[in-house]
Order: structure tokens, then C-alpha cells, then sequence
């Protein structure tokens, strides 16, 4: 982490203004600008641990947010604690206490041990920019939480980035959700983080999720998601382009000499529509490139050389090959629409089931035309499997959906997201 202070800005300003506020402090607007107001919140904060107060991040005030960052702390168990009195005093539900130190005896704690405390907040944000490394350090705090969530790499992006997956669920009867094929759609990545993180506490606490019971989801099924299929296209729109990207001079010319990529750019970091890279009628979507005016790679629509020629599309195909994935879900933004069918291929459930996601959701089912018919990772799907397979559209307006989408996003697809397996089952 770089050095923060008055008059810094960048996502990573965000992120800490949405936790000051998070733990109680008045940081003013999450705008990712280090002013006034977010300079005496660290100066409290600094105070308030015994810090040098002067309003600048580094090393020592670092840890100390890197630690609420994470949303847990390591607590040495002292003379006459006991796990009741130290949930009492973070203020924790004891079950999450307990959840957190699985394989921990809770009534033998010894002076000395060193447990895991996770703080009375929830570790995803969804009022902030989600980058790449906000991303991979909610998984690992939600890891240290619950330690029943098995997280898994299934690849890495052109740039080295992890394509993680995140499994929920011990049942016979598998489920893939992915999120973000396209850079400028990642308000769908904090969507299935979310939920992940709703769904872990409320399995933690024994408490039903929307009345779903998820001790019977997590018994007979088990749903993968991948939060962030296009790592290197998100970091791009969010964080711009920068100096050492391998591809700096290549990209600015894709992108028609602008230095601007926030606003356009859909694909992966060599110029490839991950969407339409997959092997269903792939030749069709190269066909029809001219027609949208794509001659090679650049923001969207430019299917790559051959299909599954990037680390990605490959990473989710492969994923998807090695599991007997009876239902998928792909997010995107945006239309508040649900893309069911392909071809002649689309099997005979898919259309109640799509009825099923359009009342959960409030979203109409809708059937491709054009270039987006081809090519997609449910189209593929589809064709490989003959099973259901969704491109979900969340929001409305014009992509990147604003951060401000988020709640009603979430609102609508949560029980989608907990449907889905129970669905797949029938
Ligand atoms: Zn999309």
C-alpha cells in the first residue's frame, strides 16, 4: 500500500474513507479524495492507538487499518478470559466467535492461545470502487471468518492476476455463478461477494437466508462463484492505465489513441471480448465484427483469434469442464433482463426456471439477437450441456453502473442467487 495524505486520491482513498466511517469515524464523502475531513478521521484514529497523530497513512497506521481492512483481529488469550467474555467484549455474536476458530475447544482456552476475533461489521463494502486487490482481500477476510468457504484459483489472467473461486456447499447438485466478463460491468463482482457474505453469516448463525433454509442448500448442493472473471479489464476502468502495464502502447492504440478506458472498456487486457470468445457459433461472431465496426482487438465485440484463446475464457471453460455444472449463472450489467435460450439448444426447463429468476428478481426474460447471439459463456454453456445456463443483466443505465445501483441490485438478485440451486435440483 502507497503512502495516503491530504490530497491523495485514487480507489484505495475510498476504500479507507468507507472504513473509517465503517468503525465510526467522520471521514465526510467516500469520493476517494483525502481532504479535511477524512485527514482528522485518521488523525483520531491514530490517537485513539497510540500513534503519531498526524494524519498521514503509512507503516504503523497501515496495520492498523490493514487489520479492521481484514475485519479480524488476533487475540492472546489472557488470565481468567473465557470465550463468553471475550465475545462480550468485541461485542461479537459468540457463534460467529466460534465459527471463526473452528477446532478451537472453546472451553479450554489457554492463557497464551492465540484466537481469532472478527470485528462486529461485515468485511464486503458495497459503497466503494471494487478493484482487483479490494477484492481479493475481502476473500481472504471472509476465509478467516468462515472457515467452511473454500476458496480455489481455477487460472490467472494475461496480466497474472488469480481467477478465484469461492465454493459454498458440501451437496451433489452443482451450481457456477461468475461475475464481471466485461471491465466495465464490476458492480456484479461486490453483487455475488455479498452474497457469499450474507449467506456464510446467516449458515454460521444457523438463521434462514430470505426463508430458504441453508442447511438443506448447503446439503444437497454446492454453488461456485467466481467474483471477477476479467481482473485485468477491471483494473483498467478503475485504476486507468498505467506506466508499466506490459501492453501500454498497444492498448492506447486499440482504444483509438484515447488515454480514456473507464467508460469503454469491456474487454480483457489484450483487447479480447471474453463474451465472445467461447466455442458456440464462435465463427458467427467474427463474421458479424465488421459489421460493428471491430477490425481486431479494442474495448468490446472483438472475439479473439480462435475460441478460449485467452487465459480467462479458458480458466472458466476448464472450470466448467471439470464440474458437472447442472445450472450457470453469468453476470453482467446492465438492462434488468435475463438471457435464457440459444439456438435450438435451449433445454426444455430452462423456460420455467427463467420464470422463476424474472419474478425473483422483477427482471423480464429476453432472447438475444444479433452479435451478442454468439459466442457468449452461456451460449456455450447451452450448447455444450444442454442445461440452463443465464446471462443475467443487473441495473439499468449506462455502463460502468454507478456504485449508488448497488442496493437495489443486490435487492433484486439475492433470491435468484438462492433459488438457483434449489432449481437446479428439480
Ligand atoms: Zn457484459
Amino acid at each position: 500500500m502507497r503512502t495516503l495524505k491530504r490530497g491523495s486520491r485514487g480507489n484505495d482513498v475510498m476504500e479507507i474513507q468507507s472504513l473509517l466511517k465503517k468503525i465510526g469515524y467522520s471521514p465526510g464523502l467516500i469520493d476517494g479524495i483525502f481532504g479535511l475531513q477524512t485527514e482528522k478521521a485518521i488523525v483520531q484514529l491514530q490517537r485513539h492507538n497510540g500513534l503519531v497523530a498526524d494524519g498521514i497513512i503509512e507503516s504503523n497506521t497501515h496495520k492498523v487499518l490493514e487489520r479492521f481492512l481484514l475485519g479480524y483481529e488476533n487475540y492472546t488469550v489472557k488470565s481468567g478470559d473465557t470465550i463468553f467474555k471475550i465475545a462480550q467484549k468485541y461485542s461479537i455474536n459468540l457463534e460467529l466467535l466460534l465459527t471463526a476458530n473452528f477446532g478451537t475447544n472453546p472451553l479450554a482456552l489457554q492463557v497464551g492461545q492465540v484466537i481469532k476475533v472478527p470485528y462486529a461489521f461485515d468485511v464486503v463494502d458495497t459503497n466503494i470502487n471494487y478493484t482487483y486487490e479490494i477484492m481479493e482481500r475481502d476473500i481472504e477476510g471472509l476465509k478467516s471468518r468462515y472457515p467452511f468457504i473454500e476458496v480455489g484459483v481455477a487460472g490467472k489472467s494475461v496480466l497474472g492476476k488469480n481467477l478465484y473461486t469461492l465454493k459454498l456447499g458440501n451437496g451433489p447438485v452443482k451450481v457456477f455463478y461468475n461475475s464481471v466478463h466485461h471491465g466495465l460491468e464490476w458492480i456484479t463482482s461486490p453483487l455475488v461477494m455479498k452474497f457469499v457474505e450474507n449467506f456464510a453469516k446467516a449458515y454460521a448463525t444457523e438463521r434462514p437466508l430470505r426463508m430458504y433454509n441453508l442447511n438443506d442448500i448447503w446439503l444437497n448442493t454446492t454453488i461456485y462463484i467466481m467474483p471477477m472473471v476479467n481482473p485485468d479489464g477491471v483494473d483498467l476502468v478503475l485504476q486507468g492505465l498505467q506506466q508499466t502495464n506490459p501492453f501500454y502502447d498497444e492498448l492506447i492504440a486499440w482504444n483509438d489513441g484515447r488515454m480514456n478506458f473507464g467508460e469503454v472498456w469491456q474487454a480483457n487486457i489484450r483487447g479480447v471480448d471474453l463474451n465472445h470468445n467461447y466455442d458456440a457459433s464462435w465463427q458467427l461472431s467474427k463474421q458479424a465484427e465488421p459489421a460493428y465496426g471491430v477490425n481486431g482487438p479494442g474495448p468490446t465485440r472483438y472475439s479473439g483469434e480462435y475460441p478460449e484463446s485467452e487465459p480467462e475464457s479458458k480458466a472458466v471453460a476448464d472450470f466448467t469442464r471439470h464440474h458437472d455444472f447442472k445450472l450457470v449463472l453469468a453476470f453482467h450489467s446492465q438492462g434488468e433482463e435475463i438471457y435464457w435460450t440459444y439456438q435450438d439448444k435451449t433445454p426444455s426447463q430452462a423456460r420455467r426456471i427463467g420464470d422463476v429468476f424474472s419474478q425473483l428478481s422483477g427482471y423480464s426474460l429476453s432472447e438475444t439477437t444479433g452479435i451478442a447471439s454468439f459466442a457468449g459463456y452461456k451460449d456455450w454453456f447451452i450448447d455444450k450441456y444442454c442445461r440452463p445456463g443465464y446471462t443475467i443483466e443487473v441495473g439499468l443505465g449506462k455502463n460502468p453502473l454507478p456504485i449508488s445501483q448497488f442496493s437495489k441490485i443486490y435487492q433484486d438478485n439475492e433470491g435468484v442467487l438462492l433459488a438457483a440451486p434449489i432449481q437446479a435440483r428439480s
